[in-house]
């Protein structure tokens, strides 16, 4: 009898984790992905829907699911009960595991009140008005703030980016951009050289930066700063703070995260695993979800008697910041100090969201890269296998 791998959530973490089990325990395992909804829609796209420059794009889940040979059950999970080996359903059906992962991800909750909080496709439109306004001469001040406890912070960048280079397109020239960040330096967690960029871009653009700032909400047409100050703002763009799912019969912390160990191991529970957003590790992203994934996943098919070593996961973080020019590859090590930006391609494909499984069958199924890996003369190798790098 094959293991039966249960899969709750059939988002990245969920969908990497169920390639890498089909690759790499093939018949040993037998796959059930559940989730609620029909279709897996690629987020990070989501900043250039406002500026019609593209779209998070969406992929029937049932191709993938037949692509990782994979059981596709329409549900949402509402508790574990780990001594039965049994995930419950809302509409109280039990599902049974021999190994389950949980990858139910985060759900994003305003923290600047008063501001407009871009939690991805579902603002895209109220961003669009915004950028209207401010091409008919109705807003003369956006600031874009980071809340405190943001866990991925890119996408604020590139709203920044994108907005200064629309209204340069359109040629407005007399609204003012800020961005208002808790961070000491710019982009912080891709390190010293990424900061640096990072910083001379927004200046390239005439974007005001405030760093260890921390934003606590929007009144009578001002953004409120810790620790008693204001910056003027006709309006206030955030990002939101991430809470986790809070799962009955799964330990979390106080945000609703659940805490692993290095191989993806839910502590405290036998045979469950978890990966992504709805982990205690602090950088909620796409690139970091498929590593964990990608480490359950190994461990998963060792225990199931297919012929790997299992290895721990060891976060790389790879990001392609959108600045409406020429793109930035930024990546670095979480912790370390070695941190490289290049205009050109680290990793292949060069997708937003990196995942040894997940990211090829994505570029040929979304068409996210056409063209072939460029020739990277003197630069680093670009990345193809993710694991191959790790230390
Ligand atoms: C605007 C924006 C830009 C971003 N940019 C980038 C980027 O440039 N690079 C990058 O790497 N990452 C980026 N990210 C982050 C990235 O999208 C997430 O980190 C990643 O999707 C997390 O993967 P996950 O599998 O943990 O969660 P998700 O992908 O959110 O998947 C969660 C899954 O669980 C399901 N689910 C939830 N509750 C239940 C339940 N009770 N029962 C069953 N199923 C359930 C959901 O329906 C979904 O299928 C961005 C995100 C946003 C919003």
């Amino acid at each position: 009898m094959p293991t039966k791998v249960l899969i709750a959530g059939a988002g990245v973490a969920g969908l990497e984790a169920a390639l890498a089990l089909r690759a790499l325990a093939e018949e040993l395992v037998s796959i059930e992905l559940v989730a609620p909804e029909t279709e897996f829609v690629y987020r990070p796209l989501a900043v250039t829907e406002p500026f019609r420059v593209g779209e998070a794009r969406r992929f029937p889940l049932r191709h993938l699911a037949e692509a990782a040979g994979a059981e596709l059950t329409r549900a949402s999970v509402r508790s574990v009960d780990g001594e039965r080996r049994m995930v419950v359903t809302s509409d109280g059906a039990a599902l049974r595991y021999d190994s389950l992962l949980l990858s139910l991800g985060a759900r994003p909750v305003a923290s600047i009140p008063g501001a407009l909080t871009f939690r991805g496709p579902m603002d895209a439109e109220a961003f669009g008005s915004l950028l209207h306004e401010a091409r008919a001469g109705e807003v003369k001040r956006i600031v874009f703030a980071l809340p405190a406890g943001a866990s991925w912070p890119l996408p604020l960048y590139e709203l920044a980016l994108l907005t200064a280079v629309h209204l340069a397109d359109a040629s407005v020239s007399d609204v003012e951009l800020a961005l208002v960040t808790p961070e000491d330096r710019p982009l912080k967690l891709f390190g010293d050289t990424a900061s640096q960029a990072v910083a001379e871009l927004l200046e390239m653009h005439g974007i005001a930066l405030y760093v260890e700032t921390t934003a606590t909400g929007v009144i009578d047409g001002s953004l409120r700063v810790l620790p008693d100050e204001q910056i003027e703002a006709d309006r206030v763009v955030a990002l939101p703070r991430l809470e986790g799912p809070r799962l009955e019969g799964v330990p979390h912390d106080t945000n609703g995260f659940v805490p692993t160990d290095v191989a993806g191991r839910v502590r405290g529970l036998t045979d469950v695993y978890a990966a992504g957003d709805l982990t205690t590790f602090p950088i909620k992203q796409g690139g970091i979800a498929t590593q964990q994934a990608d480490a359950a996943a190994e461990s998963i098919a060792a225990r199931a008697g297919a012929p790997i070593e299992p290895r721990p996961f060891t976060p790389v973080l790879r990001g392609l910041l959108l600045t409406g020019l020429t793109p930035r590859y930024l990546r670095t090590e979480p912790g370390s100090v070695r941190s490289v930006v290049d205009t050109e391609p680290l990793w292949w494909p060069p997708a937003k969201i990196v995942g040894r499984y997940l990211a090829p069958f994505l570029a040929s199924k979304l068409h996210l890269s056409e063209s072939p890996p460029p020739s990277n003369g003197n630069r680093i190798a670009v990345d193809v296998d993710l694991r191959a790098e790790v230390p």
